[in-house]
């Protein structure tokens, strides 16, 4: 009775085949990168990669945490690589992106949680492809002081940090965050650089209710949060949390209008919404208009 097994039929996605596929695949491997779509086994790899559209991970592949929905590896993290930052920049320019998701595993370990790194890799990118606007979905890094400042002061275009799920489940899913401690980060990147935008996302069918889910996206409109993403939680093996239930495509257009009843100036929420999915065609859009 593998939930993994029965998935409805307005999650299934097909295998990627395409040769872009495989040459992102490559050029991935040839300069030892890390992606999140592959790492976290992320059901739109082949419609993504397709179009050339990825989202690195950097500060290694070893994550500091395990929260019970994600698939990166967990344990004694790898030595912060310093070249890392331009071999990002290196392959966004092969790839020619206009829109890049960069992320990372969580680094409870280091002084700044990472936040410096963060800031070579855009300053890295910029000076390679100055016209790719560039999305940073960073972790908490635990609240640290002055992280945020650090980010702030080499401004992303798109500033992401993801809630992933209501408070009432954070002691179960994502055990090693804070709720009001990632809203407080969102709200104070926005609060030193009102032109940065900012974002976030949760998973559904986690066992949160609508009312919850209403109140995340009142708490978020609080912190000022422009972008919001929901997607269909998939459990990536049977040891992560359980699935408690598939939301249907029409709860997920109900989520959408009540989100941009409430103010946000874009919305994704599908059933394969994921974090980075779309991200550069939406903020495009969001520009021309
Ligand atoms: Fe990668 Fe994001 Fe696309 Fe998934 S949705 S394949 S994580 S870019
Ligand atoms: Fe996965 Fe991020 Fe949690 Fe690490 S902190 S286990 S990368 S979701």
């Amino acid at each position: 009775d593998n939930p993994i097994a029965r998935k409805p039929d307005w999650i299934r996605v097909k295998a990627p085949t395409s040769k872009e596929y495989f040459e992102t695949k490559e050029l991935m491997r040839g300069m030892s990168l890390s992606t999140v779509c592959e790492e976290a086994a992320c059901p739109n790899i082949g419609e993504c990669w397709a179009k050339k559209h990825a989202t690195f991970m950097i500060l290694g592949a070893t994550c500091t945490r395990a929260c019970a929905f994600c698939n990166v590896a967990t344990g004694k993290p790898d030595n912060l690589d310093p070249h890392e930052p331009l071999r990002v920049a290196i392959a966004i320019g092969k790839l020619g992106l206009e829109h890049v998701v960069v992320t990372s595993v969580d680094r409870d370990d280091l002084d700044d949680g990472g936040a410096q790194h963060f800031v070579e890799t855009i300053q890295q990118i910029r000076r390679r492809s100055p016209k790719t606007t560039i999305e940073i979905l960073t972790p908490d890094f635990k609240n640290k002081p002055g992280a945020a400042e650090t980010i702030a002061a080499t401004p992303p275009d798109v500033f992401n940090h993801n809630l992933e799920t209501v408070p009432r489940l954070y002691p179960s899913i994502r055990p090693g965050a804070r709720y009001f401690g990632s809203l407080q980060l969102l709200a104070r990147i926005k609060e030193i650089d009102p032109a940065i935008f900012t974002k976030s996302g949760i998973m559904v069918g986690l066992g949160e209710s609508k009312e919850e889910v209403g109140q995340v996206m009142d708490d978020l409109r609080a912190a000022d949060v422009d972008f919001l993403t929901i997607g269909q939680y998939l459990a990536p093996t049977p040891k992560h949390a359980p699935v408690d239930r598939f939301v249907t495509p029409e709860e997920f257009q109900q989520y959408e209008a009540m989100a941009r009843a409430k103010g946000f100036l874009m919305v994704s929420a599908s059933p394969l919404t994921r974090s980075s999915y779309h991200a550069g065609d939406d903020f495009r859009r969001l520009r021309e208009a």
